[in-house]
């Protein structure tokens, strides 16, 4: 008789600790005496694929993940748990594990996009009992007093509705949960694609991103004993400097840390060390990230139209030069050139330029907004489809901006956020 398997399907959470579907997983595994099986699939898809001729998973993004996912499978194996990883899609991989054991369900996170759904509905058209699970928002679904059809149409309404009617807030991180054994994998293991990505050296940069748990809650712990929090919102917007935004983003982004530890921390520490602005708006930005989650399972493909969502007319086109010029940093505008050279040499930018470069690529160099984006995919280490599109859309003004798009004055933005030019001298020597 073939083994009874329940599976976690790892996509974006590279977590052991508040993972609600590890946890509904292994709650399952232990009650009906079936074996749990986190499954990890590297989605040749993606890795093959390319969109305007630009590859969807770049260098920063890969080294990331790849380390994620080790520090995950060390993680579990210290829980006396494996991690099976795949190199074929996941509904390949399911179907391969089949032909071994006997899959009860497959535990799954909520697809964010639509290649994440259409992936989600292959699983199902193959008979698997299958559950999605909102592991990585803040929010449950049955707490939003909306159908995603009704989503508030722009972040200030959406933030009020989420913060002022009572029952929504986040529920308290869950701890890690008692995992059952797990039996070994059936098929060869593509460990030597992990480590020729870890091997890969880590680009010099101000914060030391590793990919893991562990690394992002000893990051996440060094910003709050540094006290960093209390001036937040007053240092959020600066182009550079270890502390002046939390640096989470790709840790976020491969679920090695959830929002909702942060949330909690951010009240805890609230009570500590006092609240102020500062403490709320790391609270704030959160909601952000939030709610492009749940815009883009509302826009679903609309989101990657070049009208976007709003379906607006653009006067864009793709012109290679002009897409080059900005992409490798040589437009001419000091300021644009500096973030993309940052951005090409480290995977990360900080929020205000990359709200400067998408401006420039959009309303200087007249391109289509969805150029930058497939570049921002290719090239950030905490690519995330929903918050790198979403935002794309909002400053394209194709997306959920009330002022129907932002373009920013430069010279401006430049005096203003690099007054000493050090931002610019860093990256154009
Ligand atoms: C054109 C454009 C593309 C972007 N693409 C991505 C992306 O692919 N992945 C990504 O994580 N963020 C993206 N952002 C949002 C934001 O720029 C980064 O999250 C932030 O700069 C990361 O630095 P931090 O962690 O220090 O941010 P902090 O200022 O410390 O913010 C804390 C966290 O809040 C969330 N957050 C903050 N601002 C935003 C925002 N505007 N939208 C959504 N979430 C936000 C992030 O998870 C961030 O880590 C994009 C922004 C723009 C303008």
């Amino acid at each position: 008789m073939k083994p009874e398997i329940v599976v976690w399907l790892v996509r974006d959470t590279c977590r052991l600790s508040d993972n609600p579907a590890l946890g509904r997983a292994s709650t399952l595994a232990k009650s009906i005496g079936a074996q749990l099986v986190p499954l990890a699939c590297l989605e040749p898809r993606r890795w093959a694929n390319q969109q305007f001729g630009l590859p969807r998973v770049g260098e920063h993004w890969a080294r990331f993940r790849a380390e994620s996912l080790q520090s995950l499978r060390d993680d579990l194996s210290a829980q006396g748990c494996g991690l099976w990883i795949s190199a074929e899609e996941p509904v390949r991989a399911l179907m391969r594990a089949r032909q071994a054991c006997q899959v009860c369900t497959v535990f799954g996170d909520a697809p964010l996009g639509t290649e994440e759904r259409l992936e989600t509905e292959r699983i199902q058209a193959e008979d698997f009992q299958s559950e999605v699970v909102y592991t990585d928002e803040l929010f449950r679904f049955d707490q939003l007093p909306f159908d995603l059809i009704d989503l508030p149409a722009t972040f200030s309404k959406f933030r009020k509705v989420v913060e002022k009617k009572p029952g929504i807030f986040p529920d308290p991180p869950q701890s890690i949960p008692e995992l059952p054994p797990s039996l070994p994998q059936p098929w060869p293991d593509p460990s030597e694609w992990i480590e020729a990505l870890r091997n890969q050296t880590s680009p010099e940069t101000e914060v030391q991103t590793i990919g893991g748990e562990a690394s992002a809650l000893e990051h996440w712990q060094a910003y709050l004993d540094a006290g960093a929090l209390s001036h937040y919102k007053l240092t959020r917007n600066s182009l550079c400097g270890p502390t002046r935004s939390s640096h989470l983003s790709a840790w976020l982004a491969h679920g090695c840390i959830s929002a909702r530890q942060i949330w909690s921390d951010i009240l805890d520490y609230e009570h500590r060390e006092g609240a102020n602005e500062s403490t709320y708006w790391l609270r704030f930005e959160l909601l952000w990230r939030e709610f492009f989650r749940w815009y883009s399972r509302a826009c679903d493909w609309t989101l990657f139209r070049v009208s976007g969502p709003n379906d607006k007319d653009a006067d864009v086109d793709q012109n290679r030069r002009r897409f080059v010029a900005w992409s490798t940093g040589n437009t001419g505008c000091d300021i644009v050139d500096a973030a993309m050279r940052e951005l090409n040499q480290t995977g990360w930018m900080s929020n205000r330029a990359r709200q400067l470069v998408a401006s420039h690529l959009i309303y200087e160099s007249n391109l289509d907004w969805r150029l930058g984006a497939a570049y921002f995919e290719s090239r950030l280490v905490d690519f995330d489809v929903a918050s790198n599109w979403g935002n794309w859309a909002y400053i394209a003004g194709v997306g959920p901006d009330p002022r129907g798009g932002r373009i920013f004055n430069l010279n401006d933005q430049a005096d203003r956020y690099d007054p000493d030019k050090t931002y610019r001298r860093r990256w154009l020597q």
